[in-house]
């Protein structure tokens, strides 16, 4: 058993990702009793802000939510909270934090800010005497924009923190649903016999945004949608579709087995630019009756940086051989949707005859994750009462809706950085990703990226609130299947 630590580092904590998850995570954690008593949060960035100015942000952001604030809560959770104004980057702003930490045995560094600041960070902190060979660390994405820059953060973070104290965030992961499908794979007999290509005619990974990029263009227009996206969240959604048990839940068991996928996924070369993947870029358009503009509008000049990209993967083992693995995500789509479909093969052959021949729908498990999080398994039942033509049939959802488990009284939606947060507090990296797998999910994508630009493959205009350009049907019927819509 890990150590548990007794403080958070975290840095950039003005910033949107701390006040939209990080800190409102804290509090939550802290109201259901999983910060250990006399833990602290010691929030830090260069503003120069007093600990009182900043407790009223926090306080601000925390009356702002859905949820409300408890009067009990916030005051044990401020009693946690500091704020130190430092520059992250500096011996001297190293050193500022070090008060603070000083009755501290175990505090760990969140560092919510731009990677490129990542390794000057760590030297600095390393300088200030502040990192011992338990103290943890957590990375947020995007590690390195390609498989060159993601090992220069991955050997400056290394050169301070040993693998097994780095906690590389990919925030999907601490989603119920995607923990749930684990728990659907290797907790039941039922599926596993069945989840391999002699069962399973193909696999769709969709996640759909009807957000923009708006003011976000800096970021987005360096990475686009394949490296925002796809690499990270929509990859680590695959590999855990298509793993091999692993012997446990042990950190390294699963993530060996993940990596094991990585590896097997066939180079993207650029005989299938045209053949099996589409990028497309958003023109003005509606979305949810909003009139919304295009890309170049918003990024205010020409630019090749996709919005939307849609692939087909091919993993090459014993288990998935002939499985096509269709992925697709943009922005600017007509609906907030991440969803996994694995598309069961029909039955070998229909003993009902007459209308009910064409009523059969081969089965199909649907995985849910945003908006709702919800699994489905499609069966085909028996339509009820009588028909003159004989037996008719239909195809019917199994429901595990979670939504009933975030029904009851008191009860709310977790953030799914609670979990996260949890596990580094408790030392357990299971739900990270390892240098390995960043490495090797670059590796697959930067051939995508050659690919592309070997072939000269620009954007498509997709009108915002469609579901991209024409080739992303065109790719999947090519196929012989369609999207689950
Ligand atoms: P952001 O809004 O730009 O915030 C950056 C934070 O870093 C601010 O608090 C800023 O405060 C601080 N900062 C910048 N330079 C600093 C320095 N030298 N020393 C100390 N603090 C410094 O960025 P963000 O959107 O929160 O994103 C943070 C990280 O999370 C990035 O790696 C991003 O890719 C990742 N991420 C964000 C989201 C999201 O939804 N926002 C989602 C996934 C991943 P001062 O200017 O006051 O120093």
């Amino acid at each position: 058993q890990a150590p548990q630590a007794d403080a958070i580092v975290l840095f950039g904590a003005t910033g949107d990702l701390s006040k939209r998850m990080l800190l409102p995570s804290l509090y939550f954690l802290d109201a259901d009793g999983f910060l250990p008593e006399g833990f602290k949060v010691i929030a830090t960035a260069r503003a120069d802000l007093s600990r009182e100015a900043f407790l009223a942000e926090v306080q601000e952001i925390l009356q702002a939510r859905s949820e409300g604030l408890d009067e009990t809560v916030w005051k044990r959770f401020s009693a946690r909270l500091d704020y130190v104004p430092a520059d992250a980057t500096t011996a001297e702003g190293a050193r500022a934090l070090a008060p603070a930490l000083a009755d501290r045995k175990l505090p760990f560094f969140f560092l919510a800010l731009s990677p490129s600041l990542y390794g000057r960070v760590c030297v600095a902190l390393a300088g200030a005497g502040l990192v011992n060979k338990d103290t943890r660390i957590v990375l947020e994405k995007p590690i390195g924009r390609d498989l060159e820059t993601s090992r220069e953060i991955n050997v400056a973070v290394g050169a301070v923190f040993g693998e097994e104290s780095i906690f590389r965030i990919d925030h999907y992961l601490g989603k119920e649903t995607v923990q749930n499908l684990l728990a659907l794979r290797f907790a039941n007999t039922l599926f596993e016999p069945l989840w391999n290509n002699l069962t399973i005619d193909h696999v769709q990974i969709t996640v759909a945004e009807t957000e923009g990029v708006g003011d976000r263009w800096p970021y987005y227009d360096e990475y686009g949608a394949l490296r925002d996206m796809l690499q990270n969240h929509m990859l680590q959604l695959l590999c855990l579709v298509a793993m091999e048990p692993p012997a446990d839940m042990d950190p390294d068991s699963v993530r060996n087995e993940k990596v094991k996928v990585l590896r097997s996924l066939r180079r993207f070369t650029r005989q299938d630019v045209q053949s099996a993947s589409v990028r497309g870029q958003y023109t003005a358009g509606v979305v949810s009756g909003r009139e919304c503009k295009g890309y170049l509008e918003e990024r205010g000049q020409d630019t090749d940086t996709e919005t939307f990209v849609a692939l087909r993967a091919d993993i090459d083992n014993w288990r998935w051989a002939g499985v096509p693995f269709f992925l697709r995500t943009g922005k600017r789509l007509p609906e907030r949707r991440t969803q996994i479909a694995i598309q069961f093969k029909g039955v070998p052959h229909s003993i009902f005859g007459g209308e009910a021949k064409h009523d059969l729908v081969a089965n199909r498990l649907v995985i849910d994750l945003q908006p709702d999080e919800d699994i489905e398994l499609l069966l085909m039942n028996k339509s009820p009462g009588l028909s003159s033509g004989g037996m008719r049939l239909q195809s019917l959802p199994l429901s595990l809706s979670l939504l009933g488990a975030y029904s009851g009284p008191g009860a709310r939606r977790r953030i799914a950085y609670e979990r996260l947060l949890l596990d580094v507090l408790n030392g357990n990296s299971t739900l990270f990703v390892r240098r390995d797998e960043v490495e090797e999910a670059w590796r697959w994508v930067d051939g995508v990226a050659e690919a592309w630009k070997d072939a000269g493959l620009k954007p498509k205009p997709y009108a915002a609130g469609s579901w991209g350009p024409a080739g992303a049907f065109a790719l999947i019927e090519r196929a012989g299947r369609g999207w689950y819509e």
